[in-house]
């Protein structure tokens, strides 16, 4: 059997362990610590823009508080891109409330400022104003947030970023995830650098950040018995976690290149092929960390080939690739929520597929990956 080539693998620097080994000399078993504020301190000077952190458990867990800051109950709406992972859309439903989702256009594969804009007056026609707007940054690719973020100003509606794919991206020369009212990072094992697990709440207001610290530490009041006033979660961040984060941030730069460095040799040698399109930067407004590689198979021209032919002859290869995050409006769990759209996500779900592009890949690994699917596409030449 062929060595496996995984689709995105952790990649340690030098310093993640010694930072872990110094919780362990100092005790700091808990979750919180020096390495927890350092880690924070460290991602906030990274984004800049005057961004304050809060470390935690997990993306999910930092989504499902920026929804509690902006007061989400049962019963609300909340806007949020159909084309992504369903950690994005789940917090929403924690929360009693009720997802719409939105289609993606074409250029990014993010949310669409269109359908967008049509979502939000269909909803107020209804008489419900959404609470809240969830953009995504695919795969690292930025969203269009000048269109998107007039959209949302237009109807005085906040936005948080999910940009757990995108921690190194860029739009007009601005770092995603200081965009939006609150933002949100991952670092669990598969994301672009990783704490194992873990992720981050982001927001240019500091008095949120407090008070996310406040709620994912069981809400205790100032007293000292237990005392609560609010419900509270068990979310913050490990200092262990917390040390391997300190260490990914020391290399955070080198992971954006080596990414970006896997998609100029995929573009390069794919992009000869009429069926395949790859996920372009539309201009030079947008800066992916491309975390994901990801191609778009055109099967109307080659009956041949597909995204599925390419997926199976790598996995027989013992290569791990994978179609493009199926829609949220297409998922059971959420057959019942409102979706506003024109079938762009149908399609790139459909035809995408994401190819091995972790960082810490070889250039023998890229190319076995290169001709599996080279051939792929000259087999049917032949026929
Ligand atoms: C990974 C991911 C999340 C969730 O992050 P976890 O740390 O795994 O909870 C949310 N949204 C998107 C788009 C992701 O890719």
């Amino acid at each position: 059997m062929d060595q496996k080539i995984w689709l995105s693998s952790p990649h340690m620097g030098e310093n993640e362990f010694n930072f872990v080994k110094e919780a362990f000399e100092t005790n700091w078993i808990a979750p919180l610590g020096p390495n927890v504020d350092g880690f924070e301190r460290d991602i906030a000077a990274f984004l800049g823009n005057g961004t304050h952190v809060a470390a935690l458990s997990s993306g999910t867990a930092a989504l499902h508080l920026a929804l509690i800051l902006l007061g989400v109950q049962h019963g609300d709406e909340v806007l949020c891109q159909s084309m992504t992972f369903s950690a994005s859309a789940n917090p929403i439903v924690y929360q009693g409330a009720t997802p719409v989702f939105v289609d993606s256009e074409a250029q990014t594969w993010n949310m669409s400022p269109e359908f967008l804009e049509i979502a939000i007056q269909d909803r107020l026609k209804n008489g419900s104003k959404p609470k809240a707007i969830i953009v995504v940054h695919l795969y690292g690719m930025p969203a269009d947030m000048d269109r998107l973020m007039a959209v949302a100003e237009k109807y005085g509606i906040p936005v948080i970023e999910d940009a757990a794919e995108a921690l190194g991206s860029t739009y007009k020369g601005r770092p995603v995830g200081t965009f939006g009212a609150l933002s949100i990072l991952s670092f669990n094992g598969n994301k672009i650098i990783t704490t194992s697990g873990g992720g981050a709440l982001v927001s240019a207001k500091e008095e949120w950040i407090k008070q996310a610290r406040f709620l994912a530490t069981q809400a205790r009041d100032a007293a000292p018995h237990y005392q609560h006033s609010h419900i509270g979660y068990n979310y913050r961040m490990s200092n262990v976690c917390a040390g391997i984060g300190r260490g990914q941030m020391e290399v955070l730069p080198q992971r954006v290149q080596q990414r970006r460095n896997n998609f100029e040799m995929y573009s390069q040698a794919l992009s000869t092929f009429a069926e395949v399109q790859l996920q372009e930067e539309p201009s030079k407004d947008y800066f992916s960390n491309r975390w994901l590689s990801t191609l778009l198979i055109d099967d109307s021209k080659d009956a041949n080939v597909s995204r599925e032919s390419i997926r199976i002859a790598l996995e027989s290869r013992n290569v791990e690739s994978r179609p493009l995050w199926k829609p949220m409006h297409l998922q059971p769990v959420f057959a019942d929520a409102p979706f506003y759209g024109d079938g762009t996500s149908d399609w790139l779900f459909d035809q995408g597929l994401c190819l091995p592009s972790g960082s810490n890949l070889s250039e023998a690994e890229l190319r076995k990956v290169l001709s599996i699917v080279q051939a792929c596409f000259r087999l049917t030449e032949n026929v």
